[in-house]
């Protein structure tokens, strides 16, 4: 049996704690990966202690220095392609198609950032004064705690650790605890790669203390957080009063516009891949499609038909289209929701319940859901659910297309399928979301791309991309005077 175990100051570490938990993979519960040694306050103290006796030297390490480990770890990251996948999938439950893409993501953004390091550029400013030189230098802010979901528990953990890494932080790394097996083996990766002790430290345990003493710690400097709206919200204002840094990505109730003009089939699949996909479990899924009354009953039934025909199971077996739930509190909010649904007086036209027989009762699986003529007001219609739940709004118009789909306090992602191009520009100037899609699927993004959302979605600047850099560094501003005289001219 596998234990995981913090990994503090380049070691695995045992807990204090005497508390374990076990990760379990939500296909099948009879399949115990290992088992958890949650980490107590003193390692997550420990952790952070490590990370800032580490940073002078990793801030002092040339960037392009820094970025030849990052761009070490994603060549192992290559080679263990397939254990890694094979690994999310097992403790998370999506298929190992979506595993692939997602390691695949992840190892293009280490890539990226890898190269980012050789570009961590200054601006040179021409002063009002003669004989005076302005410049800026980007550097780290010290100890940076990134704080993951399990939902994908290499991506986002890959595109929080490189860029802080490459910038010259350290880091504190604590995932969610659903998903260990995932981080023990990237944090195995940079490790391998050559980091220098105490420059990245992993920490196993709860939210509630683990989590809860990094974040309450002086020396952490900045937070980047991925997780649920309550929690990125409560950690905001629990570090406000210290000044620290927060980045967070936190909930989204992303919706798809399908006006008459659109290409039917086209709507229907990209539809039900971003709801369905990924059992519904990405912040970017597809939770509500707004569609025009005079093609409504034509999508709704064409998109039930689609529902209907996705084959449930393990996502180790090749012809599982969707996964479980990524464990039982998740089941029962996807359950909850389709009650609250029911009760609200949607119309449930499929789905609607736990997944049972052909394999699946020992796992945690749902039908894929959809429910018809839900309302603004419905919580279905103003909530994350985070399963395979599609949500059919219907508008009238464009106009109202646009009421409905930005009455949210999320704004992660949305899509619309038009083909008519004045229509689609509309679409684009109105629609309050970080990242939008036309004629496509809500989910996807590439690696070199910035990624985030708006409203209550987001906080901070955007991860990803040529904005990557930019949560994990301060400006410094350079005046050099080179007059060797005393100043004359007036400088406010
Ligand atoms: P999810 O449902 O996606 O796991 P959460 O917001 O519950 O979303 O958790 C996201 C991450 O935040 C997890 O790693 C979790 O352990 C961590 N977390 C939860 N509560 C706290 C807290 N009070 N302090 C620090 N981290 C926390």
């Amino acid at each position: 049996m596998t234990t995981f175990r913090s990994f503090i100051n380049g070691s695995f570490v045992d807990s204090a704690s005497g508390k374990t938990a076990p990760n379990i993979n939500p296909a099948n519960t009879t399949d115990v990966i290992g088992t958890i040694e949650l980490a107590s306050r003193e390692e997550a103290r420990r952790a952070v202690e490590s990370a800032y006796d580490a940073f002078r030297g990793w801030k002092a390490t040339p960037a392009p220095a820094r970025g030849k480990f990052i761009g070490r770890a994603a060549r192992l990251m290559e080679d263990r392609k397939e254990e890694l996948s094979a690994a999310i999938t097992r403790e998370e439950g999506k298929t190992i198609g979506e595993a692939r893409g997602e390691v695949q993501r992840a190892i293009n953004v280490v890539e990226f950032c890898a190269g980012e390091s050789r570009r961590m550029n200054g601006e040179t400013i021409p002063s009002e004064l003669p004989a005076n030189f302005a410049y800026t230098i980007k550097e780290p802010h010290g100890v940076v705690a990134c704080i993951t979901p399990w939902n994908f528990p290499i991506a986002i953990p890959a595109w929080k650790l490189a860029p802080a890494l490459v910038a010259g932080n350290t880091v504190v790394f604590k995932p969610a605890t659903l998903t260990p097996l995932t981080a023990t083996l990237l944090t195995e990766i940079f490790n391998e790669a050559g980091l220098p002790a105490g420059v990245l430290n992993l920490v196993l345990g709860s939210g509630s203390e683990a989590g809860d003493e990094i974040v309450s710690h002086p020396a952490v400097k900045a937070i980047s957080f991925t997780g649920s709206t309550e929690t990125g919200l409560k950690l905001y204002t629990q570090v406000a009063p210290r000044g620290v840094k927060v980045q967070a990505e936190m909930g989204g109730k992303n919706p798809v516009v399908v006006l008459e003009d659109c290409d039917m089939a086209l709507a229907v699949e990209s539809t039900a891949q971003g709801a369905f996909g990924s059992t519904g479990q990405r912040c970017t899924a597809t939770s509500r499609a707004v569609v025009i009354n005079s093609i409504a009953d034509e999508f709704v039934e064409k998109i039930v038909t689609r529902a209907k025909s996705f084959r449930l199971g393990a996502g180790d077996d090749s012809k599982t289209d969707i996964g479980p739930s990524v464990d039982e509190g998740q089941l029962n909010t996807v359950l909850k929701y389709i009650d609250v649904g029911r009760e609200d007086g949607a119309e449930l036209l499929c789905g609607g319940k736990k997944a049972e027989g052909d394999g699946l009762d020992n796992g945690f699986f749902v039908e894929p859901t959809v429910f018809d003529r839900v309302t603004r007001d419905m919580r279905i219609a103003r909530e994350e659910i985070f399963g395979p739940v599609l949500a059919v709004m219907r508008a009238r118009d464009f106009d109202e297309a646009m009421l409905i789909a930005n009455d949210s306090e999320y704004g992660l992602s949305s899509s619309v399928f038009t083909n008519d191009a004045n229509s689609m520009y509309r679409f684009i100037d109105e629609i309050e979301s970080g990242m939008t899609h036309v004629n496509s699927p809500t989910t996807g993004g590439e690696a070199h791309i910035p990624f985030g959302g708006v409203k209550n979605t987001g906080l901070g600047a955007r991860e990803q991309g040529s904005t990557s850099l930019d949560f994990y560094t301060e400006l410094k501003v350079v005046y050099v005077d080179y007059t060797g005289r005393k100043r004359e001219g007036n400088l406010y």
